[in-house]
């Protein structure tokens, strides 16, 4: 662990100020972070303290009925906030699939997105190869113990997987990141805010140096109805996902007429199945043949060794998540 200073934040301007400072990095739950700087693989030089700017721990109706969530907001408040509980079941249900209830308390929003992968080569420090760790060094996942890895969207440099279960459900709830610098305010889509490795697995996010969450927004939803997250993990508590779906179906009677979806587990970002939704769309559910369109949904899988168990779980997965999500099947 390297020696690091601490500074605490009265407000946001102060802390993109202090954040300015080379090798500066935010703290709030830290319940990744400290995790990192323990292990050696994160070595801020000074860390900012932002858990006693009150205005980003509020979550509240915004206009044209979207919800903003404060990116201070603790996930266990926001799994039970009334809004959450009564218009986005599904982000509700992602978050207390997740962690304890201990870490779900210290754990925040914007920790969350921020969250880093599970890929056991990546958090020993003494393992040589780990591009993401130290670029340019390899990938000791690719040929190694890679059960928990990637089948979509990896490359040869990675094949890390983001391990948020909230994020998944942001992804199918077309959430919208907020994040503030010293040049103003700008927006990225959920969709967007996670990169794909390629030649740059060291990078998560296309969160720029010295830029803070402020807050997450969910636009207006008909999906509290109809939605369903189901995680399938190796044990039924505090595991991350080996697979998980998030959908969200806005029904006319027995018709689709709108759809959320998307797999976690599987990718190193949260992966949203648009083709899936427009195919939904429109449909009598009753007469989709869904076990298609899950087939179509995974025809890019290249699982390696040991996750060749994936594509098929996933398949299953999704047409159970949406058959339950429709209220055809019992969860
Ligand atoms: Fe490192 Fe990514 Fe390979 Fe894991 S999968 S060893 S994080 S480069």
């Amino acid at each position: 662990m390297n020696n690091f200073s601490y500074v605490r934040a009265a407000d946001i301007d102060g802390a993109l100020r202090l954040a300015a400072q080379p090798g500066a990095a935010f703290i709030a739950g830290g319940t990744n972070l400290v995790d990192l700087i323990k292990g050696g693989i994160a070595q801020p030089r000074v860390l900012v303290d932002i858990t006693r700017i009150a205005a980003l721990g509020q979550i509240q109706e915004s206009a044209h009925g979207a919800v903003r969530i404060g990116a201070l907001a603790p996930n266990s408040d926001l799994a039970q906030h009334p809004l959450i509980v009564s218009r986005y079941p599904l982000l509700s249900q992602a978050l207390l699939s997740g962690a304890s209830a201990q870490l779900r308390n210290m754990a925040t929003v914007g920790g969350n997105l921020l969250q880093r992968t599970r890929c056991y080569y990546f958090y020993d420090a003494g393992f040589e190869h780990c591009n993401k760790r130290r670029p340019g060094s390899g990938c000791g996942a690719r040929e190694g113990y890679n059960r928990i890895h990637a089948v979509l969207g990896g490359s040869d440099q990675c094949i890390a997987v983001n391990p948020s279960d909230m994020c998944v459900a942001l992804a199918a709830l077309d959430a919208v990141v907020e994040v503030r610098s010293v040049r103003g305010t700008h927006r990225i889509p959920i969709t967007e805010f996670h990169r794909l490795p390629g030649d740059t697995p060291q990078r998560d996010t296309n969160l720029g140096v010295g830029e803070l969450i402020t807050a997450v927004e969910l636009p207006p939803s008909r999906y509290a109805p109809h939605s369903h997250y189901l995680k399938l993990r190796d044990r039924a508590s505090y595991a991350f996902a080996l697979v998980s779906v998030a959908v969200g179906l806005e029904m006319d009677g027995e018709h689709v007429a709108a759809a959320g979806l998307a797999l976690g587990g599987v990718a190193p970002k949260p992966w949203r199945l648009v083709e899936f939704e427009t195919a939904l769309r429109g449909r009598r559910l009753a007469e989709v043949d869904l076990a298609a369109l899950a087939t179509a949904a995974l025809a890019d899988a290249e699982p390696l060794h040991y996750n060749r168990f994936k594509p098929e779980l996933a398949r299953r997965a999704l047409v159970r998540a949406v058959r339950v999500a429709a209220g055809l099947e019992e969860s």
